[in-house]
């Protein structure tokens, strides 16, 4: 087990939350206060993002969840995904927006764009990132929202996990 003090500061919790209130801004701008928007939180990575997020949107909002798994202990994708629960209900007529921590790969999103647009009739669907790890990509795959692009390193806080802790940081950082 990595010692915190270990974890060098990447993005404090100032600069994350500003460029988050950003990325809503730029949310209500493309949708529009009017229109109602499903946001799907994949967890349990992106659940401090999501809920910053949805702190600044301004048109009507519905909250979903699911849980996918590609990482189990490892500091490296398994390459599978693990759908823990997949419980969506019908997004018929209905704008969704997915809000993921981090994009790597881009196996997670793949995997769950093609799911919803299979099986729950949605209008719409787009992604939404807080992280984008562009350099690892292996699927033609791209956020329509994106906070901020990271190197290849393994980082930790603000959701993200290392072995399961420190989800809680509000902060992100990287263990050398
Ligand atoms: P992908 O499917 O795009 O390869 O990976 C997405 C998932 O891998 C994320 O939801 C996250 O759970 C995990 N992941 C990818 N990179 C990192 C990282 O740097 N740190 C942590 N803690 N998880 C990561």
């Amino acid at each position: 087990m990595k010692d915190i003090k270990d974890l060098k500061v990447l993005i404090d919790s100032k600069t994350l939350n500003n460029r988050i209130k950003e990325l809503a801004d730029e949310i209500n701008s493309f949708y529009g206060v009017n229109n109602p928007l499903t946001l799907i939180c994949i967890l349990r990575g992106a659940v401090m993002f999501y809920v910053e997020l949805a702190k600044h949107l301004k048109m009507p909002v519905k909250m979903e969840f699911v849980t996918l798994s590609s990482y189990g202990n490892s500091e490296k994708s398994s390459g599978k995904i693990k759908a823990v629960n997949l419980a969506i209900p019908d997004l018929e007529n209905q704008n969704a927006l997915i809000v993921e921590d981090i994009i790597d790969t881009g196996l997670t999103l793949d995997f769950l764009l093609k799911f919803i647009k299979t099986n729950c009739k949605v209008q719409d669907v787009k992604l939404a990132v807080l992280f984008d790890k562009k350099c690892a990509r292996k699927y033609d795959i791209e956020p329509d929202f994106s906070a901020f692009e990271v190197d290849d390193k393994f980082i930790v806080g603000f959701g993200l996990d290392y072995n399961g802790f420190y989800r809680n940081l509000d902060y992100v950082g990287y263990f050398e």
